[in-house]
């Protein structure tokens, strides 16, 4: 659908189509904040230790999926290079990282973890190599949005196909697993 789009319309910002997982993600970090408002209301006459406890955990379980959901919209921009909606990520984030940083701060989960580092150091010999573990899986699927956004030509609206290195229109290529394909590629089914 973008193949008929004129070259230079690309390049006018409110021509492009707004991302959808990256408004997904903004949703979640304002959802993320409000719930942290809402726990916030609580905490006067009406404080109930309980109804607080379970507010934080809720806002702390928002704000992780509201940086879940910012990955993948990162992802989806990366593979979307005519769509925007990276500064509506970046707010998502910063939106969830306050208010999950905020309700672990109050519920105790942010000193919890850190009392447990102190007394248990080994605790960093798990936790270090998960994470890197993770980060390393993770760099697999930035591999081929790479190679694509590095071959993306959007003068000409075109990228190169992962399976065959041929340049083709943007609107013809379409992502499986971790590449973008021509048609006959997918047709193949090989992912090169
Ligand atoms: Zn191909």
């Amino acid at each position: 659908m973008y193949a008929q789009e004129h070259p230079a319309a690309i390049n006018r910002q409110e021509t492009r189509p707004v991302n959808e997982a990256s408004v997904r993600a903004l949703q979640t970090g304002l959802a993320g904040v409000a719930l942290l408002f809402v726990t916030l209301a609580t905490f006067g006459p009406w404080f109930d230790y309980r109804l607080a406890f379970a507010l934080t955990l809720g806002t702390m379980a928002v704000s992780s999926l509201g940086l879940w959901r910012a990955d993948l919209a990162l992802h989806s921009l990366r593979r979307h290079p005519l769509e925007r909606g990276s500064a509506g990520v970046g707010l998502g984030i910063l939106l969830s990282l306050i208010s999950g940083g905020a309700a672990a701060l109050l519920n105790g989960t942010l000193l919890l973890a850190l009392v447990v580092i102190v007394q248990f150091p080994p605790t960093l010999a798990i936790l270090v190599p998960t994470v890197l573990v993770l980060v390393g899986l993770h760099r697999g699927r930035h591999r081929g949005e790479q190679a694509f956004r590095a071959s993306v030509d959007l003068s000409r609206g075109t990228a190169a196909c992962a399976g065959c290195r041929l340049p083709i229109p943007l609107a013809e290529g379409q992502w499986r697993g971790r590449g973008w394909l021509c048609l006959p590629c997918r047709v193949a089914g090989g992912e090169g």
